[in-house]
C-alpha cells in the first residue's frame, strides 16, 4: 500500500470516529460492514441510470428518430461520451457534497455506478477536466480528479491529471445559454503534448457538452486522435432548461 493510501486509511478511520456512522445524504445510520460508509447503499440504489439507446458521440438519450440536438457541430473525434445517472434527487445530493461542501470522499460513492460505462473498457489513460487555479484553490482540490482518482483505483486503470491543464479561468456556467457556453469556454484548455491517442475525460456532470467539448479540443490538439468521456451525472432536459433561463 503507497503511503498516500496508508493515510487515507488512517484519516478514514479517524473521521468515522469523529463522526456518526450514518449516510451523508439521508442521514440513515450504516453499519461498519458496508463498504461505502459515506453514501448508503439505499441511496446509491436510488440514483437512475440514463436508458439506451443513448447517442453514440454524446451519450445523450435519443428520442424516436429525431437527430440528436447536443452533439451536432462536435468533431468525429470526441465520440463515445456516457454519463451514468441522472442529475435527480440524492445523485444530485451527492454532486453537490463533493463540489460545494468539501466531502471529496463521495467520490468513492459515485465511481462504482460508472464502472461499467463502454468508454472505461480496455486499454485506457483517465484525464480529469481541471479546474482553473483560484476555484481549485478556493475549493481545496478538483471534484472530478477525486472521481478519477477513485475510477482509477477500483478500475486498475492510469490516471493523468497532468495531460491537461486550464488556460485562463472561465466564468460560472450554470447561467449561461449553450451558444454563450461555448464562447466562454474556447481555449480554456492546453493539452501536454504526445500524451495518449485515446484518452478519456472524467467530469463530475454532463450539462450541454461545453466542457468536454473544449477540453476534448485541447487534447486533440496535443495530439490525440479519439477523446471520449465519462461523466458521473447528466443533467435532466439540459436545453430546455437553458431555453427558459435565457429566455
Ligand atoms: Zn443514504
Ligand atoms: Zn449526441
Amino acid at each position: 500500500m503507497p503511503p498516500w493510501a496508508e493515510a487515507a486509511r488512517v484519516l478514514r478511520g479517524v473521521e468515522r470516529w469523529l463522526l456518526p456512522a450514518e449516510c451523508l445524504l439521508c442521514e440513515r445510520p450504516v453499519g461498519p460492514a458496508e463498504s461505502d460508509p459515506l453514501v448508503c447503499p439505499l441511496c446509491q440504489s436510488r440514483w437512475h441510470p440514463i436508458p439506451d439507446p443513448v447517442c453514440p458521440h454524446c451519450g445523450q438519450p435519443l428520442e424516436g428518430d429525431l437527430p440528436c440536438r447536443i452533439c451536432a457541430t462536435w468533431p468525429a473525434a470526441l465520440t463515445g461520451v456516457q454519463s451514468a445517472v441522472w442529475l435527480t434527487g440524492t445523485a444530485r445530493a451527492a454532486v453537490h457534497h463533493l463540489k460545494y461542501r468539501g466531502w471529496w470522499r463521495v467520490a468513492e460513492g459515485m465511481a462504482p455506478a460508472m464502472r461499467r460505462l463502454a468508454p472505461l473498457r480496455g486499454g485506457v489513460v483517465l484525464v480529469p477536466v481541471p479546474l482553473g487555479a483560484a476555484r481549485r484553490r478556493e475549493r481545496g482540490y478538483n471534484q472530478s480528479e477525486m472521481l478519477a482518482a477513485a475510477l482509477s483505483r477500483l478500475l486498475d486503470i492510469p490516471m493523468r491529471p497532468d495531460l491537461l491543464r486550464r488556460a485562463r479561468e472561465t466564468e460560472r456556467q450554470t447561467s449561461l445559454a449553450p451558444d454563450a457556453r461555448r464562447a466562454n469556454l474556447s481555449g480554456a484548455f492546453v493539452g501536454r503534448p504526445a500524451g495518449p491517442r485515446r484518452p478519456v475525460l472524467v467530469d463530475d456532470v454532463f450539462t450541454t457538452g461545453a466542457t468536454l467539448l473544449a477540453a476534448a479540443e485541447a487534447l486533440l490538439a496535443a495530439g490525440a486522435t479519439e477523446v471520449r468521456a465519462v461523466t458521473f451525472a447528466r443533467a435532466l432536459r439540459p436545453l430546455d432548461d437553458l431555453v427558459t433561463i435565457a429566455s
